[in-house]
Formats: structure tokens, C-alpha cells, sequence
């Protein structure tokens, strides 16, 4: 059969028509939906890295201002679960200590305004040694989660343990806590660190997704605070553990909060609302908020909370706010100076681990201002006291090496070491443990100890510390 002209004519315009309402069709809808933003749930004005569950109690006052008087957005990372602790009030110890201490965790900073908490769950490791607790840590693993939790919150400001041996509690844990923050500070905004966490999911909404659709994210300050004893806490108050052989690292190296001001929303002071939030911590030292809330004398918690600046990428001075300079748009990565070969020569003496990784450390991660805090290497010691000092007789020579070393102790002190001379191969360092044990009575105050190696005769280096001579914590060393 043949149609008519007419009649094809009219079937192809209507071909024509149709086509060109399905090309409109396709066109209309070949435009993909706007992407998600981040979850904003879960961002952070300052993210707080801590050990332990009760490690923020000495800056709650602080985070209580800053979460209910001004607004800001909190999160809290803990990187061990406390169950390397103790237990004031029951008989749960170990792992099951360590969910009591989560449950306490998260009903103390729920009463200052906190909500977004994480748990990292290594293990609490009592000791005074960084690598002691960043090796007894799964430390890559930990390192790869706080990175992500970074990325998620997205902080402009990190918060956390002072990275530093200081003569104090000085518990390994808050140590290795800070050395993580500073590591996630710098490799959150870097597209090829964990580059897994920030590769799009494939399928987000189905079950076929691969990677975790992040993106990087550069934070912009970090900020330190110690648990040295010369910053004074509820916890330690006493002028005499101050050095007298340097400044006080407390003071002039970054923004202090007075804890006496009284909170606009809660109409009590800084100082009360820190003790209230310690009182939740009863498995720990909840015990000082309980008895200073029902003494109401808040005044061992209103000394200032002081902050050390670490480092800032937008710049600010040292003193002023923590927010200060701080862009609400972000900040583009911004990469560290990372580690290089320290090109050393001659024959010498050095000081060890961990006080060696520091140095090296702070470098790395463009920590400058950390090395004039502490200048010489510092300790505590109680009363007869043994103390192991960790030092490396180096040989950057192309010629094998005999280094004598000899120590110039204060009265009192006991040298115990096992040996005088060690054979230093062309190119390495021999590590040595000084051990010497402390004088068994004596004012409290800080000693010198010095070790000098000589070779040949001839002075080739020294090493001094100071360490603090009397009652002191009781952290395994
Ligand atoms: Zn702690």
C-alpha cells in the first residue's frame, strides 16, 4: 500500500515534532542535581584532642564560654578509652572501667554544651615516654582515624596536649595525643594522605560504595595546653616546681581566659561550671568538683586557663583570641617543612629519646616555637630516686670512634653507670642509658646533671638537664 503525499507529509511533521519534544526532554533533564555539602551536623569551630576521659577538665571552664556563652560549634576526640586507670568509686577496672569512663565522657561535656564527641579506643598507657604510647597505640591506625575525623569536622582551631616532656604529670598519653593532632593538622588537607577517605563514593546511596566521599580540609591554628606542674590546675598549685632557671612556659605564649568572670547563660562563674563538669568524672577526680561544689569555694579551679600557641596559618599574634585571623571560607592546604637530614659532623654527645624525636618532630612540623619553651631538657625525680637518662655518643666522622663519658652531678646524687667507654663506628651513634639514682634528702628544688664525652682527651660534647628533687606524681618513668 502507498500513502498519499499529503498524508506522509503529515506523519513526518509529526515524527519531527516528536523528536524535538523528547530532544527538549533529554535536555531538560541531562542537568545533574547540586552536590551535598558536608555534613554540617558535625562541623567544628574547634576540634579538642585529648588521652583521657576527664583530660578536658582543666580547660571546661574555657569550652563551656566558648560552646554556651559565644556559640561556637565543639567536638572532642579521645584517643584512649581510660581503661589504664583507676577507679575511685567501684570495682570495675580495665575495659569495662574504660565504657564507665566513655558514659562519664559524654554526660560531662553534654553539661557544657558539648555534643559531638568520638572515642578512638587504644589503649590508656601510664608512663611518661611519647613512643612508649605512640608504639603501644596502633599509631598509623589512629593517626588515619583522627585525619578523617578532621575531615568530617572540618575545624578552623585544634586544640590539644602540650607536645613537649615537661616536669608535671607529664603522662605519655597526653603527649602522643598531641603528637597525633599535629600530624592530622598537617595531613587532613593533603589529597594524598588517606587519599581513600577522600575519594567520591560510587554509590551513595546504595550499598556499592568503595571509598568515604570526604573532601581535605586544612585547619588554620593549633593551640597546646600542659599538664606541667607550673601552669596551676585544680590538680597542682605549687610556686615551688616552677623552674627558676627560665621563664614560666605559661606565660606570653598564648591567650589566657579568666576563669572568675561569670557565664551570661549560666550565671555562675567559669570556675564552678569546671568544677560541676568534674563532678561527672567519679571514677577519676570527681570527687575535688563535688567537694568544691557543695563547699562553694570554687577557688582551686579559677586560675586562668592559659593556651599555647603551637602555630597559626593565617597569622594573629601569639596572645590574642583563639579565633583571631581564623576565615570562615577555609584555607588552602598548606604543606610543612617536613623532615631533612640533619647533616651533622665531628664526634659528639646528644641528648636521646624522646627529647631527640621532639627536636626533630617540632622541625617537621614546622613547630618553631616549641623548642624555646623548654631550652633544656627537663625531669622530675622523688627523693633517692632512680632516673634513666636516655643519650647517644655520635661518631659523623668517616673514622671509627672511642668516646669516654663522664657526669658532673650535684651532692648527693649517685652515678651508676655500667660503663666509661664506647666504641663509636665510623657513621653511627651509640645509644646510652645514663642511669643515676637522685640525693635522698634536701630542700625541693631543681638540680643540674651534666655528662660530657670526651675523646682523646679532649671535650667533645655535653649534655645537661634539670630535674626537680622531691614529692612528685607517680607516673611509671
Ligand atoms: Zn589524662
Amino acid at each position: 500500500m502507498k500513502l498519499r503525499p499529503v498524508l506522509l507529509r503529515g506523519c513526518l511533521s509529526a515524527i519531527a515534532i516528536l523528536l524535538f519534544t523528547f530532544r527538549l526532554f533529554a535536555q531538560e533533564s541531562s542537568t545533574a542535581p547540586e552536590q551535598l555539602r558536608p555534613d554540617a551536623r558535625f562541623k567544628a569551630d574547634v576540634l579538642v584532642v585529648v588521652a583521657h576521659e576527664d583530660d578536658e577538665v582543666m580547660i571546661a571552664g574555657y569550652l563551656a564560654k566558648l560552646a554556651q556563652d559565644e556559640h561556637k560549634r565543639i567536638a572532642v576526640v579521645y584517643v584512649t578509652n581510660g581503661d589504664g586507670g583507676g577507679n575511685a568509686v567501684g570495682n570495675e577496672a580495665g575495659a569495662a572501667l574504660g565504657q564507665e569512663r566513655q558514659m562519664e565522657a559524654r554526660r560531662a561535656l553534654a553539661s557544657i554544651g558539648i555534643e559531638n564527641v568520638w572515642f578512638l579506643n587504644q589503649h590508656d598507657t601510664p608512663n611518661q615516654n611519647v613512643l612508649f604510647s605512640l608504639g603501644h597505640w596502633d599509631h598509623g591506625h589512629v593517626l588515619g582515624a583522627l585525619v578523617r575525623l578532621m575531615r568530617i569536622t572540618r575545624p578552623d582551631v585544634v586544640l590539644t596536649w602540650l607536645p613537649d616532656p615537661v616536669s608535671g604529670e607529664n603522662h605519655a598519653d597526653h603527649q602522643a595525643s598531641s603528637v597525633v593532632a599535629a600530624e592530622a593538622f598537617d595531613a587532613a588537607g593533603d589529597a594524598t594522605k588517606f587519599a581513600e577517605q577522600i575519594s567520591p563514593a560510587k554509590n551513595r546511596t546504595g550499598m556499592s560504595n568503595l571509598t568515604e566521599g570526604l573532601l581535605p580540609w586544612q585547619p588554620q591554628k593549633l593551640y597546646f595546653f600542659t599538664d606541667a606542674y607550673e601552669v596551676f590546675t585544680p590538680y597542682w598549685y605549687d610556686a615551688k616546681k616552677q623552674s627558676p632557671f627560665r621563664k614560666n612556659l605559661g606565660e606570653g605564649t598564648g591567650p589566657s581566659f579568666a576563669m572568675t568572670e561569670t557565664s551570661p547563660s549560666r550565671h555562675m562563674s567559669y570556675a564552678q561550671i569546671e568544677a560541676d563538669e568534674q563532678t561527672y568524672y567519679m571514677t577519676q577526680e570527681g570527687q575535688l568538683g563535688v567537694d568544691a561544689v557543695k563547699a562553694k569555694n570554687f577557688k582551686t579551679f579559677e586560675f586562668p586557663v592559659k593556651l599555647i600557641l603551637g602555630k597559626s596559618v593565617v597569622g594573629g599574634s601569639v596572645t590574642g583570641d583563639v579565633f583571631e585571623g581564623v576565615r570562615t571560607e577555609g584555607v588552602p592546604f598548606k604543606p610543612v617543612h617536613g623532615y631533612a637530614a640533619e647533616g651533622k659532623r665531628g664526634v659528639t654527645l646528644e641528648i636521646g629519646d624522646p627529647w631527640r624525636f621532639y627536636s626533630l618532630f617540632w622541625n617537621a612540623h614546622d613547630l618553631d616555637r616549641m623548642a624555646a619553651l623548654i631550652p633544656v631538657p627537663e625531669m622530675e625525680a622523688d627523693y633517692g630516686e632512680w632516673l634513666n637518662v636516655e643519650l647517644r655518643a655520635c661518631n659523623y666522622t668517616d673514622h671509627d670512634a672511642a668516646i669516654d663519658l663522664s657526669a658532673e652531678l650535684p651532692t648527693g646524687w649517685v652515678d651508676h653507670a655500667q660503663y666509661k667507654r664506647y666504641p663509636v663506628r665510623a657513621g653511627e651513634c651509640y645509644p646510652v642509658t645514663a642511669m643515676v639514682s637522685a640525693r635522698s634528702s634536701g630542700d625541693e628544688k631543681w638540680d643540674e646533671l651534666t655528662w660530657t664525652a670526651t675523646q682523646d682527651g679532649h671535650s667533645v660534647g655535653s649534655v645537661t638537664v634539670r630535674v626537680f628533687v622531691g614529692k612528685v606524681g607517680s607516673m611509671p618513668r
